[in-house]
């Protein structure tokens, strides 16, 4: 099944524009890496997909359907993680991974907490159910946002560099739970500069640039023999 179709994506923030014509499908199960240069539109590509900004023109289908139909309900079957943790400071870790199963799909308490636990268990962070997020590392804390976004049982996964304000030594431990993500086959969309762990996860790697996915390919393809310059150029920068 085709999770998401993108047909022709524009969005500008007043004169710039930012997304430049973006399509693209992806089916369900896939694990799609996003890389590219700073500025070329990664992150308002995720944030467009699930609603935090408003697309200029272009179609979106999620799960078959046109957002211009679905409206709100298409955003509930997305999870998003930031580079920011993003996490509520003054709740536990519990009441940060339950706050929304209850307010907005209405669960009950206890079932919340049940899955939550569970969650926990899943992200290794069962005896952190009680913390708050500044008593938890960097890594900790993005687990915890993983957790958070299942909680809503979400069918797509969406990554904003998940890793990219953690210190080096707690990058593995936060890959390792994407990892095991891939292998549930949920469909994820990671935005990553950590590019051994987009050729060992993904199954497609989308490359952009200035707005556009110029590059749509298997890993093998885009990290052994990239088809363009700026791709090569881009890799031997960052690798
Ligand atoms: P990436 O994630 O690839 O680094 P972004 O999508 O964050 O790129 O940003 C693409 C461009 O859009 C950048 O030039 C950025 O400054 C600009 N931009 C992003 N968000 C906004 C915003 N809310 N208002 C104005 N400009 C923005
Ligand atoms: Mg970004």
């Amino acid at each position: 099944m085709e999770m998401i179709k993108a047909k022709n994506i524009y969005k500008s923030f007043g004169e710039l524009e930012v997304l430049s014509g973006v399509s693209f499908n992806v089916n369900q199960g896939e694990a799609i890496s996003i890389i590219g240069p700073s500025g070329s539109g990664k992150s308002t590509l995720l944030r467009s997909l699930i609603g935090l900004e408003e697309i200029n023109s272009g179609e979106l289908y999620i799960e078959g359907i046109s957002i211009k139909e679905s409206g709100k309900k298409a955003y509930e079957k997305m999870g998003m993680v930031f580079q920011g943790f993003n996490l509520f400071p003054h709740k536990t870790v519990l009441e940060n991974l339950i706050e929304a199963p209850v307010v907005v799909k209405g669960e009950k308490k206890a079932e919340a907490q049940a899955k939550a636990e569970e969650l926990l268990k899943k992200v290794g962070l069962s005896d952190k159910v009680d913390s708050y997020p500044a008593q938890l590392s960097g890594g900790q804390k993005q687990r915890v946002a993983i957790a958070r976004a299942l909680a809503m049982e979400p069918d797509i996964m969406l990554f904003d560099e998940p890793t990219s304000s953690l210190d080096p030594e707690l990058v593995g431990e936060v890959l390792t739970v994407i990892r095991d993500l891939a292998e549930e086959n949920i469909t994820m969309l990671i935005v990553t500069h950590e590019m051994g762990f987009a050729r060992d996860v993904s199954d497609r790697v989308f490359f952009m640039d200035h707005g556009k996915i110029i590059s749509d390919t298997v890993p093998e393809k885009i990290f052994v023999n990239p088809e363009s310059e700026r791709i090569k150029s881009f890799l031997t920068k960052i690798l």
